[in-house]
């Protein structure tokens, strides 16, 4: 799949048409007319293909309506706009969870507020946190959306003990598998984290696929291979 001169949602091929016709763009879902289409029905709009990769990502969640974090995660990644490995993954894992969340209650208001506030944190959470730190900030972006569902603060008592719990489950989950880095990788492993621990304190179902195969071990020159659990061939 090529996403760097194709479609930017499947990679397809994209076809061009004599006359113009009303798309939906598939991440800021308003309408234009264009003749030009992926082989699979995507358009994307001008705008957002001339976004940068956090305002991307949160264009996209407030305007999905889908539910499954992963899923979410898997379409913003194959966007030209988000590297291999970057800071952008430290917003796109609280943000996606946000929107699941919010999506599966039907609160698009909520959703929008708290993927704001989440945009603030986020620039706190900076590239090399990992190595340099000791704490992945893709897995801290858990703690971040905790927080944020929860309203904590830190003089918060049960919720400040769940937004901590929180990170350590995603940090040791990361640290388990051992370096170097992966944004993908320590993204998946985030994400599932927080679906679970969603599921043991709060109850919520969030419905992710569990064979979560990944598709970007090609551009990972240091990827760790058959010692991660989301590779394959
Ligand atoms: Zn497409
Ligand atoms: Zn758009």
């Amino acid at each position: 799949m090529d996403y760097k001169t194709n479609c930017l949602v499947c990679g397809s091929q994209l076809v061009y048409e004599e006359i113009s016709n009303t798309v939906e763009c598939y991440f800021c879902k308003k309408a234009y007319e264009s003749n030009v289409k992926c082989v699979n029905g995507h358009y994307v709009c001008d705008s957002c293909h001339n976004l940068p990769a956090n305002e991307l990502i949160k264009q996209f969640c407030i305007a999905s309506n889908l539910k499954d974090p992963i899923e979410m995660a898997l379409i913003l990644m194959r966007n030209r706009k988000l590297k291999m490995h970057g800071p952008e993954h430290h917003f796109l894992v609280p943000v996606v969870l946000l929107a699941s969340y919010y999506n599966l209650q039907s609160d698009v208001g909520k959703k929008t507020e708290k993927i704001w506030e989440a945009e603030k944190r986020a620039k706190n959470l900076l590239g090399g946190f990992c190595g340099f730190y000791g704490a992945c900030a893709a897995g801290v972006g858990t703690g971040v959306f905790i927080s944020l569902i929860t309203d904590a603060t830190p003089l918060s008592k049960h919720e400040w003990k769940l937004s901590n719990m929180m990170t350590s489950k995603s940090l040791l989950s990361i640290a388990n598998i051992g370096g170097p880095r992966c944004c993908k990788r320590n993204t998946f492993l985030s994400i599932i984290e927080a679906v679970n621990f969603l599921s043991e304190n709060f109850g919520i179902t969030m419905n992710i696929n569990k064979n979560l195969k990944c598709e970007f071990n090609s551009l990972n020159k240091e990827c760790l291979r058959d010692k991660c659990p989301f590779y394959y061939q």
